[in-house]
């Protein structure tokens, strides 16, 4: 069967590619591996055990109100541009209009290893993953003592690394009462190449982050490069092996690999090149959003791969896609940054919103604002009626 519009992937970028379409009254289908859209940017919460898993997916058909508005739950394989066909693995789709939004996938920069021996925040399932091999190896210790079960290794301290830390810090001591291990034997170590943490924010909310995270417990160590991962030990330049029953890799993404499997013109992180009005520069007929497209602005600048260029880019596909079937000129993409916040645990934060530096607790509560904007573009007052309750904490 043909698709006029078929999305990959229920991301951001899909998602908000998908809703657009449904106010725009055009029909589509959506391929998607999982029945539900998940929420990424709070997969350390998961992780770190402040929710169950299921808070953090919403049901794709719960969003969908349209009969015209089809998901189709496949694993995508491959693009065929020639034939204009996507294959999953339970399928093959045709498609008119193609909406490439496949996200990410973890970089481990050839380090040998890594992939194998560590564990990573990549999808609802793995931090639900992260968090019961952290209870395991934390019950292993009190079956042998060997203290290794209680170390846990955080390799990056980008966002994603620090925000999850600052949520183990969290969760670590309620998980030492319930199995009655005495807290202070609990090693949290933060592994980061460069000099600093955090990059984004500024040098002296910077500062505050590090106080916060190393007075609750962290070792914050910098200029400390992860060179090889083996079971169960983390080989850094210049120092002794970390011995850590749980290792876990935030060290930085890469695109949907699929992208140059299939062909697309790609930059060095996988990312398909797109033109200012986010087309393939192979396919016009093909639109890419979110993590997976390689969008540079007028100055030769790359957008960050984060859900709020990817929820930007979804929605102008739409507008894009069906200006394209309907013959009239398309928009160029033009990213606004409204801030970047990172969590340091379910209270406090740092970071700015629109430019206005935030910390603690303040920063926590803009943290919680953007939940409620997400579910908000998603679903409107009701999914903010049905989610808000698991995922907003205010
Ligand atoms: P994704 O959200 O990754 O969605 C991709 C979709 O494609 C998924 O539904 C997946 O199941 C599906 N898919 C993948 N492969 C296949 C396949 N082969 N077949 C079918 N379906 C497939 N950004 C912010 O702006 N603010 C934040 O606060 C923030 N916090 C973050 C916290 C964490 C812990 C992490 C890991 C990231 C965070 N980010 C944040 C970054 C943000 O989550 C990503 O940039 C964003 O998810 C990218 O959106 P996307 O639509 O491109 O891809
Ligand atoms: P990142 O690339 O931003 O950070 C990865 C960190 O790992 C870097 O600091 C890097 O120096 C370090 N690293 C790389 N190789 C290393 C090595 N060999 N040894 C030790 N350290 C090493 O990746 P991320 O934190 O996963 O973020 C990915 C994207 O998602 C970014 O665009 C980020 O802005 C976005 N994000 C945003 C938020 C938020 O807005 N709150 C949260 C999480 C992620």
């Amino acid at each position: 069967m043909k698709h006029n519009i078929l999305i990959l992937g229920a991301g951001y970028a899909g998602m908000l590619t998908a809703t657009r379409l449904e106010r725009l009254s055009a029909p589509f289908t959506m391929v998607n591996k999982k029945p539900y859209h998940y929420f990424t940017t709070l997969l350390h919460e998961a992780a770190g055990g402040r929710g169950n898993p299921t808070d953090y997916t919403v049901p794709i058909e719960k969003v969908f109100h349209k009969q015209t508005s089809q998901l189709v739950v496949d694993e995508v394989t491959s693009i065929d541009r020639g034939a204009r066909t996507v294959t999953g693995k339970s399928g093959t789709y045709e498609y008119e209009y193609l909406v490439i939004a496949l996200g990410w996938v973890p970089e481990y920069f050839g380090i040998p290893g890594l992939a194998e021996h560590s564990l990573q925040l990549s999808s609802v399932d793995a931090a639900a993953h992260i968090r019961q091999h952290i209870e395991n190896e934390f019950k292993s210790y009190l079956q042998d003592r060997d203290l290794t079960h209680l170390r846990i290794a955080v390799g990056g301290a980008g966002l994603t690394g620090i925000e999850l830390v600052g949520e183990l810090l969290d969760w670590v001591p309620k998980l030492c009462v319930e199995l009655g291990i005495d807290r202070h034997l609990v090693d949290v170590q933060n592994i980061e190449a460069m000099p600093n943490i955090l990059p984004q924010v500024s040098p002296d909310l910077r500062e505050v982050a590090k106080l916060t995270l190393s007075e609750r417990g962290a070792k914050l160590r910098t200029n400390t490069k992860i060179v090889k991962v083996e079971a169960g030990a983390v080989y850094v330049e210049g120092d002794e092996p970390v011995q850590a029953g749980t290792i876990i890799w935030t060290g930085g993404v890469r695109a949907n690999p699929i992208l140059a499997e299939s062909g697309f013109t790609v930059d060095r992180r996988g990312k398909a090149q797109v033109n200012a009005y986010l087309q393939s520069v192979d396919d016009d007929h093909i639109f890419v959003g979110g993590d997976s497209a390689g969008f540079q602005d007028e100055h030769g600048k790359p957008v960050p791969p984060t859900a709020q260029t990817a929820s930007q880019m979804g929605k102008l596909i739409a507008d894009n896609v069906t200006a394209l079937m309907h013959g009239q000129p398309l928009k160029g993409f033009e990213y606004k940054s409204k801030g970047t916040l990172a969590s340091l645990g379910p209270e406090v934060g740092v970071g700015d919103a629109f430019g206005i530096p935030v910390r603690g607790v303040v920063a926590g509560l803009a943290k919680e604002a953007t939940k409620v904007e997400h579910l908000w573009e998603l679903g409107g007052i009701r999914l903010i009626a049905d989610k808000s309750g698991d995922v907003v904490h205010l």
